[in-house]
């Protein structure tokens, strides 16, 4: 039976960071990263980007070139889905029935997409968008596609409304909330991107009601409203969240739910096992100590950092600083911080010009920005951020005052 000192479970972006930082930091000791995917381990944001709208070949978003792992004695075992965890024997169960133990368990699962729970969900032409064959999928059915219908306003689906549009397609993004993106941004972003969606001819309906998804000899040929309307579709595209992977961990006793708890650290309730990425529910500093997931490839790779040091004997607490981008048209978004629980949205800059911030503050102090085509306020806001600073809401508001000039020396 394989037993490795390391074991790492899920070979996406967090995964692969522990067994990279191990080597950086002459870990010795046997390392293996365990995914069910079968393709070595690659960057999951061009999927709706730059991957998806032909711009970058799959090689080009490999974490590392193919013979890397080899290189540095990492075990890469794809194609593998653990099942089950046994933390008294410190072994896994694979979904072939085959056990490896561990000296040390990784957990770094992601999540997958959430399912529609009404009819039609399993019509071929609807599609999630996680994992390099959903995206191939859906490019493998465009050239007969002209209608797509995006159900979820969030950067999943408008990113891929974005390169759909680009490429001619007739393209509705239907959102349930009174506006786009309203679970991570305040409503100035929101009515921005609405207008630039909308100016690239895509279909924005908000407040929308899907009834369900219809089709016919088990493809899709539309989507179905609360109303009775039926919108056309050739492909739908399902971007409504995540759900954590992490049933084997509960099953085996770890304290979760939406996600699996851990504590500053990394470290799950049962021994020898760590959580990271998009399936950790952690205190996060920057969201005022409140547990909370968060779904970026900053977070995953900052906890795989946390683990690797706790696991090579330098432990160090997570604390980093929330970032996380968007690219839609010609428009780069970037976000330093986190705006839940913000109570003033101060607009820097003016939209029309395509280039702006929004800053979110509380009791005065900054909290996040969103930055759109405005890098220097991304760069130099992360400061106002991390220092948790409370500058005059006027100058915040003035693109001429630089916002560095708004830290104290
Ligand atoms: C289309 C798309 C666009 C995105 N855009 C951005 C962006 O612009 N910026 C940003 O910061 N973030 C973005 N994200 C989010 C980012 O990709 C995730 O936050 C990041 O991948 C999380 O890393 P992770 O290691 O937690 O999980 P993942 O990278 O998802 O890796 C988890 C891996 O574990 C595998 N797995 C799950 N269960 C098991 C099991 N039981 N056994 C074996 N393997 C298992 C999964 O199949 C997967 O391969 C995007 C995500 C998607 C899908």
């Amino acid at each position: 039976m394989a037993r490795y000192d390391v074991l790492i479970v899920g070979a996406g972006h967090g995964g692969a960071q522990v067994a990279i930082s191990l080597r950086q930091s002459k870990f010795e000791g046997s390392v293996a990263l365990l995914g069910d995917e079968p393709d070595p381990p690659y960057e999951r944001p061009p999927l709706s980007k730059e991957y998806f709208s032909g711009e970058k070949s799959f090689d080009r978003i490999l974490i590392r070139p193919e013979k890397f792992w080899a290189e540095r004695n990492i075990d890469l075992l794809l194609s593998r889905r653990v099942v089950s965890v046994d933390p008294a024997s410190h072994s896994v169960t694979l979904g072939d029935g085959s056990t490896i133990d561990y000296g040390i368990l990784v957990w770094a699962t992601g999540g997958s997409p959430r399912q529609l729970i009404c009819g039609g969900a399993e019509l071929t032409g609807v599609h999630g968008v996680r994992t390099r064959a959903d995206a191939d999928r859906m490019l493998g059915e465009l050239a007969t596609t002209n209608r797509v219908v995006v159900i979820g306003g969030g950067y999943i689906g408008l990113e891929a409304a974005a390169v759909l549009s680009k490429f001619g397609k007739h393209v509705t993004v239907l959102e349930a909330m009174d506006r786009v993106l309203a679970r991570v941004a305040g409503e100035p972003l929101s009515r921005f991107y609405e207008a630039e969606h909308r100016a690239h001819g895509v279909e924005i309906q908000l407040g929308a009601k899907v009834d369900c998804i219809v089709g016919e000899n088990g493809r899709v040929t539309g989507v179905r409203m609360h109303d009775g309307t039926i919108l056309p579709a050739d492909m739908v595209i399902v971007g409504i969240g995540i759900i954590p992977a992490v049933e084997p961990l509960i099953a085996a006793g770890a304290a979760g739910g939406n996600g699996v708890d851990v504590d500053e650290f990394c470290r799950t309730t049962l021994p020898d096992v760590y959580a990271i990425g998009d399936c950790a529910m952690h205190a996060n500093a920057f969201a005022d100590g409140a547990r909370i997931r968060l779904e970026s490839v900053q977070n995953a790779n900052d906890q795989a950092t946390v683990v690797a040091k706790a696991i090579t004997g330098n432990p160090a607490p997570y604390h980093a600083v929330p970032w996380f981008w968007s690219n839609q048209y010609d428009l780069r978004l970037q976000t330093v911080g986190l705006s839940i629980g913000f109570d003033t949205a101060i607009v820097r800059g003016d939209p029309a010009t395509r280039s702006f911030s929004v800053i979110y503050l509380r009791d005065g102090q900054v909290l996040a920005l969103d930055c759109v085509n405005a890098t220097k306020d991304y760069v130099q806001g992360r400061a106002l951020v991390t220092g948790k600073l409370a500058p005059s809401a006027d100058d915040l508001a003035n693109p001429e005052v630089a916002l560095k000039s708004l830290i104290p020396a």
